[in-house]
């Protein structure tokens, strides 16, 4: 070979292998830029706002319930634009969420995520070059869309809240609020909305951050405190006369009925205000707050459900008795949120156990690939297997000879608690409250809280909304 045709070919190795480095660099600079958009701190760029929406090269994904309705999803309008479409529109407004005007609920948690693809970088690559969006990838929620439609249509022109959670999985089933929103119409009506004169805080899901009286529900919470305070012995025994008088302050039972004779069991289920005001005050005030704290309260809660409400409880040595009495049938200072109530029947129906809620089950791709799943996670013992045989008898007792024995619940087996809460100095306003639980004959348990926010008696509002969820869920 000759010198010039050695040096011929070098030169050609030399421009091969230059051409080889520029391709290399540009599909580099291609693949940094989809990874440079993927990015989080991209995407929730304030300056950005159209990107925490609608992304360039991806298409936001749509939201499913868990039996596979699409509850939100992305289309194009006349000019060929993409929004957000709610097809059931306020049906699940608060635990959804919206986008449009900055965003909230699961569209907010999961905004990143919804706008990242998974289908196959070649796809995606191919859809980049030929001007097409690659899909986003899907979130599937873990409500059940007949159950939320009870819930929903249940609480018809109340204001209130109903919440369902599975027990041995903590995964939210229902949760509704109202006054609701249609989400979208959110970027037009938004003024309305938020005007605080109207003062209805459509926006306030109140499942997870209303902080309501518990009323009679926060009865559990008394029983557990006699209980620990008594090594779990229930040997209570009480004549009630319809009223009782504490420090001058006179509380009433329901209607002024006198129960006569009760134990625990009969005070529980007769729900007898005298009774637990009685119990209320002879119970040791640190006891009773430590109770109350291991049962979360003046805690945040555990679990995924975005902005919960710390439900309150205080009282001290220097409380008078009055506030003691009306503390231990759930008035005074006490709020809870309907999701911590439903947190508590939840740990009594999965023997004593609580789950972390939880509402996002997981991330598929467009081609059917789960991307991220999230597990049910223990949370830990709230109360022990003992404790939790006493309530269950109790609570079975409200609803097969007390309180809320009035109340159809089909074939289900249910255990539970009414309440009906005072929120004013006016005794004739009063929330209706139902907290409990339900299981089939193949041991399927739905725990639930409902509230209707002046309504009136729970056994004759808020339970019959309970059981229409309960046979909603099992039956639909
Ligand atoms: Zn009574």
């Amino acid at each position: 070979m000759t010198k010039n045709s050695k040096r011929t070919i070098r030169k050609e190795i030399y421009v091969v292998a230059a051409l080889f480095a520029i391709i290399f660099i540009v599909m580099i600079a291609y693949l940094a830029r989809f990874v440079q958009v993927g990015s989080r701190d991209f995407i929730y760029n304030a300056y950005n706002s159209r990107f925490s929406v609608f992304a360039d090269d991806v298409s936001r994904g749509a939201i499913y319930t868990a039996d596979g309705h699409v509850i939100a999803k992305t289309t194009l309008d006349s000019d060929r634009n993409e929004q957000r479409e709610y097809p059931d529109e306020r049906l699940f407004c608060h635990a959804i969420g919206y986008v449009g005007k900055g965003m909230s609920g699961l569209e907010a948690r999961y905004s990143f995520d919804l706008l990242k693809s998974h289908i196959s970088l070649s796809d995606q690559i191919n859809n980049n070059l030929t001007g097409q969006k690659s899909p986003g990838d899907s979130l599937y929620t873990t409500f059940d869309y007949e159950t939320q439609k009870a819930a929903y249509e249940g609480l018809g022109m109340y204001d209130g809240a109903v919440i369902a959670i599975e027990p041995d999985t903590g995964k939210v089933i229902a949760m509704v609020s109202k006054p609701d929103y249609d989400p979208n119409t959110i970027s037009i009506y938004w003024d309305d909305i938020t005007d605080e004169s109207k003062n209805n805080s459509a926006l306030l899901n109140r499942a997870i951050a209303g902080a309501y009286p518990p009323g009679s529900t926060f009865k559990i919470v008394t029983t557990i405190a006699y209980l620990r305070e008594n090594n779990g012995n229930d040997d209570f025994s009480y004549n009630c006369k319809g009223s009782i008088e504490v420090d001058d302050y006179k509380i009433h039972c329901s209607s002024n009925k006198s129960h006569g004779q009760e134990d625990l069991l009969k005070a529980f289920s007769n729900s007898c205000n005298s009774a637990y005001a009685y119990m209320g005050i002879n119970l040791d005030r640190a006891g009773f707050v430590d109770t109350a704290e291991d049962l979360l309260f003046n805690t945040t809660l555990p679990g995924d459900l975005g902005n919960t409400k710390k439900s309150k409880f205080s009282i001290d040595e220097d409380t008078s008795e009055s506030i003691i009495a009306q503390t231990a049938i759930g008035q005074g200072s006490t709020t809870v949120s309907p999701l911590h109530m439903c947190m508590i029947v939840s740990a009594i129906a999965n023997d004593g156990n609580l789950m972390k809620p939880y509402m996002a089950e997981k991330l598929v791709s467009a081609e059917g690939d789960i991307v991220s799943e999230n597990k049910p996670e223990a949370y830990g013992k709230l109360l022990s297997s003992e404790e939790v045989a006493t309530l269950n008898e109790y609570m079975e007792a409200v609803v097969s000879d007390g309180t809320a024995d009035s109340v159809d619940f089909g074939d289900l087996k249910v255990y539970g608690k009414t309440g009906t809460a005072e929120y004013t100095t006016d005794k004739n306003t009063t929330h209706s409250w139902f907290v409990g639980y339900a299981t089939d004959d193949d041991g399927n348990k739905l725990a639930i809280a409902v509230i209707m926010e002046g309504a009136g008696y729970g056994s004759k509002y808020a339970a019959p909304l309970a059981a229409k969820v309960f046979n909603a869920y099992y039956f639909n």
